[in-house]
């Protein structure tokens, strides 16, 4: 400041010395020129000359710095251009330009944090594993970026099947509170894999305060979380307890429902066991809850069972699985007629490898014509199975449901499809 004061009242001084010097030399100056004439003082002459020569020195100084700006905005400009084509390569899954361009960012922008996310997913891409660990490694430093460097890892983990670092990477981001994209569910199977289901619990309340995760998703989890603590109780009263929540929780969850019924008839109450399959079967009719429903009765006549499953069937009266298990309870109980209406009614709604197999057994049965059961059964070779429990991960089925895939270890695994 100081140093640029004296500058100052050295450069007045000396213009002042200056001017105060040409004035004291005045002279005219004539210019002609193409028959144009000027007219001027010495002294003004000169200070046009002057203030044209500073205009030139300083066009001269500055044109390097204006050129280096000019440079450095275009390497910015570029840069950006190379970051966002090359998060465009890695949506639309081309390796080889993602890498290149995100080479090509990572040199044209100095900060690293910016191509970060970039050449962490263009490495994952292409297979080099290591690479983008380290760079989502360096990614988990910032407090920015933190959140999208533990998905990174936890992904990679997940990938290279490492549950306990998948799970350690999981707790972290969930941890940081923020954006929670996903990682909510991932947490809960990953607790549910190791078997932590108090922990997977505590996760879920979070999920439902935080709004992680749909209120239907984690009903059903918690449901999930319920069913698989009654079913490592000892006590009954308290395993039906648990159960009992789980159907409540998610009532068109058959494992649930079935759990529940099976306590309730061990504890002596067939009428809460009944009460609870008809429930489940209102909102989604499945052949296990036959089972279930005849379970509770196993002495009964095959007409006391044909009256119990029309009685169940009742609530929801259209469903294929239903007209299939009155067609065998019918078929059971020698009811030809009832039979045959129900076959038919499933025909016309899921032509099945086992309802033609029922359409044999009936013409066998009833009419002894074993002609039109040999073309039944015929058929029954190549239509479609019936449904079963599938795994949605590994595609194996399973004989019943469990919790995990008895297969792939995968936590709600089992569809019925
Ligand atoms: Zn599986």
């Amino acid at each position: 400041m100081i140093r640029r004061l004296a500058l100052f009242v050295i450069v007045t001084a000396l213009l002042v010395a200056a001017a105060v010097w040409l004035a004291d030399r005045p002279g005219q100056v004539v210019i002609h020129w193409q028959g144009w004439r000027l007219d001027t003082t010495v002294p003004v002459l000169v200070l046009a000359l002057a203030s044209l020569a500073l205009k030139l020195v300083r066009a001269i100084i500055g044109f390097p710095r204006h050129v280096l700006a000019n440079r450095q905005a275009r390497r910015t400009r570029d840069g950006y251009r190379a970051l966002s084509d090359g998060l465009a390569a890695i949506a639309s899954g081309d390796p080889r330009r993602a890498r290149k361009l995100a080479r090509r960012a990572d040199k044209l922008l100095e900060d690293r944090s910016l191509t970060g996310l970039l050449t962490a997913q263009a490495a994952e891409l292409s297979g080099d594993e290591s690479d983008a660990e380290r760079r989502f490694t360096t990614m988990v430093e910032r407090p920015e970026t933190a959140f999208l460097g533990l998905k990174g890892l936890l992904a990679l983990a997940q990938k290279r099947g490492e549950q306990g670092a998948a799970l350690d990477y999981a707790h972290r981001a969930w941890a940081l509170g923020g954006p929670t994209d996903g990682i909510a569910a991932t947490l809960f199977d990953l607790q549910a894999r190791a078997g932590q289901w108090p922990e997977a619990e505590a996760t879920l309340m979070e999920a439902k305060k935080r709004g992680a995760m749909s209120n239907g998703d984690v009903l059903h989890a918690r449901a999930l979380v319920l069913l698989e603590r009654s079913r490592v109780t000892a006590d009954p009263a308290e395993a039906v307890k648990l159960t009992l929540s789980a159907h409540k929780a998610d009532s068109g969850f058959v494992p649930a429902a079935t759990q529940t019924a099976a306590l309730f008839h061990r504890l002596g109450k067939p009428r809460k066991a009944e009460s609870v399959i008809a429930t489940t079967w209102r909102i989604n009719p499945h052949p296990d809850l036959v089972e279930a429903s005849m379970a509770l009765a196993p002495a009964e006549t095959p007409l006391q069972r044909v009256k119990r499953v029309e009685k169940l069937v009742r609530a929801n009266p259209d469903s294929p699985d239903g007209h299939m298990a009155l067609a065998e309870a019918a078929l059971a109980a020698k009811l030809w007629g009832q039979a045959r209406t129900h076959l038919q009614a499933a025909l016309a709604e899921r032509p099945t490898g086992g309802l033609y197999v029922l359409l044999a057994k009936l013409e066998r049965e009833e009419t002894q014509d074993e002609a039109a059961a040999q073309a039944w059964l015929a058929k029954s070779t190549t239509a479609p199975a019936e449904p079963a429990w599938v795994c949605t991960k590994c595609n194996k089925s399973a004989d019943s449901w469990s919790v995990t895939c008895p297969h792939c270890g995968t936590v709600d695994g089992l569809v019925w499809k």
